[in-house]
């Protein structure tokens, strides 16, 4: 159980404060603190509690979109960074990522994604399908080939957002859990202020890093953010013989190797989306995706749709969603890991005998492109969003906390930030 935040823990003035404590937020503390910047994290829940602990633990370059490359790739090297300066074990390793191919279709996609990334130092290489029976240790010939990435890294992410909170307190930065962002106050065109459920916190500087939260969060302050959250099922499995040491991509059933032992096991792509208003008001910012992914997709209404997540008005003195939630966990769709547990099995016979050891269910935050916004909003001066990043955010997230911070400090930014303005959507900014 959290420990409850007392009012008297609250700091009166701080120069930033970052909304959210997820890997984005944290490592954003982190940045800010090492930098000489007094720095408080607000927390809702616990931190690391929503999706930055319950995803799949893949820190890939492979696949990514172009636009977001070069900062996964310096993402990357500031994960080695973070690791070796943590006190605790994260999991952490570059054990490679591999995306097997089925088809000749497959494969051609993995073949045109390494000859458009083909000027970036991803590391990524073609595997024919004798050498991809070599990397999995068979001999039957079951795979086209493949798209391997050694440098790729994987990580345990229930371990890392608290190892890297522990590193960020030692730095000087103050991390409250419990404790919900309520409102940011203004003064003539400037950030001056949080409201937070315990108080308010003077500050020059926001950075809002709510994940899924952040659309409701910026409509209740007239700030368009075609977000919307999808429900993503997962598991983990009973210690098996192994079959890499890292991940593998599938079209049926992707897994990793964890530190235990077991495998964490899901499906790409396949998401369960329950209808929010917002969805009405951003449908047609959404339609390439849906139209894309239909097939994967699950659409339904249900009880989400007048929940916390359907409300974006609220005053500074009310409870507010965030906290009536405060850690958003959606239950597993068992059915769908059920069998995607099989698939897994049935792609690599060598697990057959592992079983299902715990699932859990998370939101993930998507944009309508895919990539994260980092950002100042028109009007609000002082104000960073830093989310959005759509389902691939654990492997990026401190290179979005990087180059956020280099924003909110004026210093030159590790990559070309534009790729990320939020007016990329071309909205007015009145939700
Ligand atoms: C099932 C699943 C699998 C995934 N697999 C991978 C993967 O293998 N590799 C990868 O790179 N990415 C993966 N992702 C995506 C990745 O986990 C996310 O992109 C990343 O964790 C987002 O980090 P974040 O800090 O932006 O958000 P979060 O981790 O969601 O953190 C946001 C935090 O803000 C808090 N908050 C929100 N509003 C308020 C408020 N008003 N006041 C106070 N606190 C607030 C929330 O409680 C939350 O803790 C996966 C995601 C899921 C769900």
């Amino acid at each position: 159980m959290v420990e409850p935040v007392e009012k008297t823990s609250l700091p009166d003035q701080v120069d930033v404060a970052v909304i959210g404590g997820g890997i984005v937020g944290i490592c954003t503390a982190l940045y800010l603190a090492e930098a000489g910047h007094s720095v408080v994290v607000c927390e809702k829940g616990i931190v690391g509690g929503e999706q930055s602990s319950r995803n799949w633990g893949w820190i890939r370059k492979a696949g990514r979109d172009k636009r977001e490359l070069q900062l996964m790739i310096e993402s990357a090297r500031l994960w080695k960074d973070l690791v070796a300066n943590l006190d605790d074990d994260i999991g952490y390793g570059q054990r490679g990522t591999t995306y097997l191919a089925a088809t000749e279709a497959e494969f051609h996609k993995h073949e045109v994604w390494l000859k458009e990334n083909a000027a970036f130092d991803h590391g990524a290489v073609l595997l024919d399908g004798q050498q991809t029976d070599a990397l999995l240790n068979r001999n039957d010939r079951a795979f086209v080939g493949a798209l391997h990435t050694p440098s790729d890294a994987t990580a345990e992410p229930a371990l890392a957002v608290p190892a890297i909170t522990r590193l960020a307190r030692k730095r000087g930065a103050i991390v409250l859990e419990n404790c919900a962002v309520r409102s940011i106050e203004r003064q003539a065109g400037r950030v001056s202020a949080i409201v937070t459920e315990h108080g308010e916190i003077r500050c020059q500087k926001v950075v809002l890093a709510g994940g899924a939260w952040s659309r409701t969060f910026l409509e209740n302050m007239g700030i368009a953010f075609p977000q919307l959250a999808i429900k993503s099922s997962v598991l983990r499995t009973t210690p098996g013989p192994e079959v890499v040491s890292g991940a593998i991509g599938a079209t049926d059933a992707s897994l990793r190797r964890r530190a235990d032992g077991g495998y964490t096991i899901a499906k790409s792509g396949a998401a369960e989306f329950e209808i929010v208003p917002a969805a009405f008001r951003y449908f047609f910012d959404f339609l390439p995706v849906i139209a894309e992914r239909w097939r994967m997709m699950t659409l339904k209404f249900g009880p989400g749709f007048f929940g916390p997540m359907g409300r974006h008005r609220w005053s500074a003195s009310d409870v507010t969603p965030f906290e009536q939630v405060r850690v958003m966990s959606p239950q597993p769709n068992m059915k769908l890991l059920t069998s995607v547990l099989n698939n897994a099995k049935r792609l690599h016979p060598r697990i057959a005998e592992v079983r299902v050891a715990e699932a859990w269910g998370g939101l993930i935050d998507t944009m309508p492109d895919e990539i994260p916004v980092i950002d100042e909003p028109a009007g609000w001066d002082g104000l960073l969003i830093a989310s959005g990043l759509s389902g691939h955010g654990f492997g990026i997230g401190p290179g979005v906390a990087k180059l956020a911070v280099q924003k909110l400090t004026n210093n030159k930014a590790l990559v070309d930030p534009s790729p990320f303005r939020l007016d990329r959507f071309g909205r007015r900014q009145a939700a």
